[in-house]
């Protein structure tokens, strides 16, 4: 197997991630950076950031990110397309372990971030592209005109539901409870577009259609159910921590969250948490890029 070391590895290539390597490469650390799919994590899907980074021009997710990956590159920054499946703490190093190779490094850095969770109903799978998506800003051109289901009931589910308006003719937001916990400005924006419809207290049981969707069922808090015809269904119900190959050394919640100090370490000396799988973070951007320099710094104090 390949050995390579290096000063810091940063596992995950979204804004976090890439933020930590950026401020750790410029102080002269030698870093890499492992993603295991395309670059740019969450953001990706999102083709205007809420908020946006440089208030100065409006950039998409995908954007951003290929700049940051040009930035680290030119700095010197090692991007390697592998999974990591371990990480193990030696005694002056840790060892990061992919299918494909072990590389050392004095410090780690898990930036590995979430994923969408899926609704789990019948017919999801079945029909995954043919109107299941979780896109809105990629499919969405693809409904004009047409009824779509959005369904929960925080800041993804209103963001993707006021991307869809632009295109469809009516949007029906499902969501299970009674009230959002969206920012108040997306709540704002949702409640004035007459696109857009709620169904409060309700959730989707099913999906079904012929060669694509065409309606999805309901089932009311109170017991009613009816169906919905549409041609699209995207769920933003919410994340899924991508943390599966961390050690039992590293503290999770049940819910599969890191858990840090104050100072974004975990219960691994010298391996850090950062972005959205870390249990606290706020989930918006500019905290992602906020944890990533904190945890650079203090990083850099200690290699110093
Ligand atoms: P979230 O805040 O966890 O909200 C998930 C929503 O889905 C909730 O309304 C929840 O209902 C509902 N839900 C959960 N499980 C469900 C199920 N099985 N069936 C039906 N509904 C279900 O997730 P998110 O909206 O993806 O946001 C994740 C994080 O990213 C948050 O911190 C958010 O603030 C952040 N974010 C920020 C921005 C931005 O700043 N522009 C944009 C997107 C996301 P209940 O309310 O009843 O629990």
């Amino acid at each position: 197997m390949a050995q390579r070391t290096y000063d810091v590895l940063v596992i995950g290539e979204g804004i976090s991630g890439l933020s930590a390597a950026h401020a750790l490469a410029q102080a002269g650390l030698k870093t890499a950076t492992l993603e295991a799919q395309l670059f740019g994590g969450l953001v990706l899907n999102v083709n205007e950031l809420e908020p946006q980074p440089d208030p100065a021009r409006t950039v998409s997710g995908a954007e951003i990110a290929s700049e940051m990956m040009q930035a680290n590159a030119d700095l010197g920054v090692s991007s390697i397309q592998e999974a990591v499946t371990m990480i193990r703490n030696g005694s002056a190093t840790k060892q990061v372990m992919t299918s494909a190779a072990t590389y050392e490094a004095r410090q780690v850095v898990v930036a590995s971030g979430a994923r969408l969770k899926k609704l789990d109903v019948p017919g999801e799978a079945e029909f995954e592209g043919r109107g299941v998506s979780q896109c809105a800003d990629c499919d969405g051109p693809m409904y004009q005109n047409e009824d779509v289901v959005v369904v929960g009931g925080g800041d993804s589910a209103l963001q993707e539901a006021l991307v869809l308006a632009k295109y469809c003719r009516k949007v029906h937001l499902v969501h299970r409870g009674s009230r959002f916990r969206a920012q108040p400005h997306f709540i704002e924006q949702v409640q004035a577009n007459p696109r857009i419809g709620t169904v409060w207290n309700a959730t989707v049981s099913g999906i079904a259609g012929g060669k694509m969707v065409e309606r999805v069922q309901i089932a009311h808090g109170d017991g009613r159910s009816e169906e919905i015809a549409c041609a699209g269904v995207f769920a933003y119900i919410g994340l899924t921590p991508n943390g599966d190959f961390l050690p039992r050394e590293i503290e999770r919640n049940d819910a599969g969250y890191v858990v840090t100090r104050d100072t974004l370490e975990t219960a691994m000396p010298g391996v850090w948490a950062i972005g959205a799988l870390r249990l606290g973070y706020s989930g918006l951007l500019p905290d992602a890029v906020t944890e990533a320099k904190q945890a650079a710094r203090t990083i850099i104090e200690r290699l110093g």
